[in-house]
């Protein structure tokens, strides 16, 4: 019987050293050695498995590339020193100049610069689209067009795009149906099943789940793997063996994790729904969320981020943030400990008005990473500072 998410998780490991280590080691090494001449040819042949430089490969990598790949479903998997080389590395290894790239605007920040800052930098066009209607993306699809990009939960928006409809676009058109998967985890859904060919990851967020170390992957079929491999292996952006070791290590929690993050999301969503402070929660498993019905039918629950407007704008918001006892300001999410970020003062304050405006951030949004901390605390300081802050 095929292994169930949790036991793949849990069990996928690197063949034990002779000391037979019930955790697998880590493997700080550069470079690797050879037998003979006769055995380094053969390597660096392809002839033989083995490996050669920590840069194109290593077994703590490959042990967090394997559980990946089951976990996504997918042929293979190629880990990356952050999300963006992740990302960057799915454009680079298929794109090249005169083609076009068709995107969800609501993406994440440094994927939005890359796009539209380096991508047109080097001949790759690119066009955006609002909302899931395929009708009008079918429009957007040039001649020249050969990817589709989405990232569904969007960050930090939360907008939610129907994979399947999407999928079915991307195969009528031949297109590489590329999606960041960073707010889901495989856990909570699994874009494969949809058709997708790429599955992009930071692994820093829930992926580590602790706050500690930065990774990316892409997971897919063997022989589009095979070009991000080539391209990664030549241009440098490999994962470090530290962090791959503690990667895959937080994989045998994630399952445990996820639930209990989407569990005190939901029930932080749902309180703060009912509150009088508050314009508008977003929540994925709320039936007040555009796409819920969407969510529902792909994802297992609905994630551990939550974002909501407070009333009286950019000013009370930094006066929330300012209130706030236990909860952390940073810019990172998908850590145990619950963090808040303002948007429009922090990660997009670069950003025109506009440009805000269409990526759905107002002047008075808060985004929530919600932890794994006891519900009622995290609830009791957000109410404290809604207080604090009137
Ligand atoms: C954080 C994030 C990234 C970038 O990942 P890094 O590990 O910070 O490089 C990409 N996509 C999404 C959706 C993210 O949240």
């Amino acid at each position: 019987m095929k292994k169930k998410f949790e036991t793949l998780a849990v069990r996928t490991r690197t063949k034990k050293t002779h000391e037979r280590e019930h955790s697998t080691p880590l493997y700080l090494t550069s470079s690797f050695t050879f037998d003979n001449a006769e055995h380094m040819r053969a390597a660096f042949a392809d002839e033989v498995e083995a490996n050669i430089y920590s840069r194109f490969s290593n077994p703590g990598v490959k042990e967090f590339e394997e559980k990946m790949a089951l976990l996504e479903g997918t042929e293979a998997a190629y880990a990356t020193a952050t999300g963006m080389a992740a990302v960057f590395a799915s454009f680079m290894a298929f794109l090249k100049a005169g083609d076009h790239i068709l995107s969800a605007r609501a993406i994440f920040g440094s994927t939005h610069a890359m796009l539209t800052k380096y991508l047109p930098k080097w001949g790759i066009e690119y066009s955006y689209f609002d909302g899931d209607n395929t009708k009008d993306i079918e429009k957007l699809i040039r001649k020249n067009t050969k990817m589709l990009f989405i990232e569904s939960p969007s960050n930090p928006g939360l907008e939610i795009f129907d994979l399947e409809a999407l999928g079915k676009l991307a195969k009528k058109h031949q297109l590489i149906y590329n999606v960041d998967n960073c707010f889901a985890t495989p856990y909570l859904q699994q874009p494969v099943k949809y058709g997708a060919d790429l599955i992009t990851h930071s692994a820093t967020k829930f992926i580590d789940g602790q706050g500690r170390v930065l990774g990316g992957v892409v997971c897919g079929r063997k022989e589009l793997i095979k070009e991000i491999y080539l391209f990664c292996r030549n241009t440098g952006p490999a994962m470090a063996p530290f962090n791959a070791w503690v990667l895959s290590k937080s994989l045998e929690t994630l399952a445990v994790r996820m639930d209990r993050h989407s569990e005190n999301a939901m029930t932080l969503a749902k309180h703060l729904s009912q509150h009088k402070e508050i314009e508008k929660v977003n929540y994925p498993f709320l039936p007040s969320h555009a796409q819920y019905e969407t969510a529902k039918k792909q994802m297992k629950a609905g994630g551990g981020v939550v974002t909501f407007v407070v009333k009286g704008g950019y000013e009370r918001a930094k006066k929330f943030m300012d209130a706030l006892e236990m909860l952390s300001l940073s810019a990172n999410l998908g850590d145990t400990r619950s963090i808040a970020t303002h948007p429009a003062s922090s990660t997009h304050a670069k950003l025109s008005e506009e440009e805000r405006k269409a990526a759905g951030i107002t002047a008075g949004l808060i985004r929530i990473s919600v932890g794994l901390e006891h519900i009622d605390d995290v609830i009791a300081d957000i109410e404290n500072a809604l207080k604090k802050s009137l």
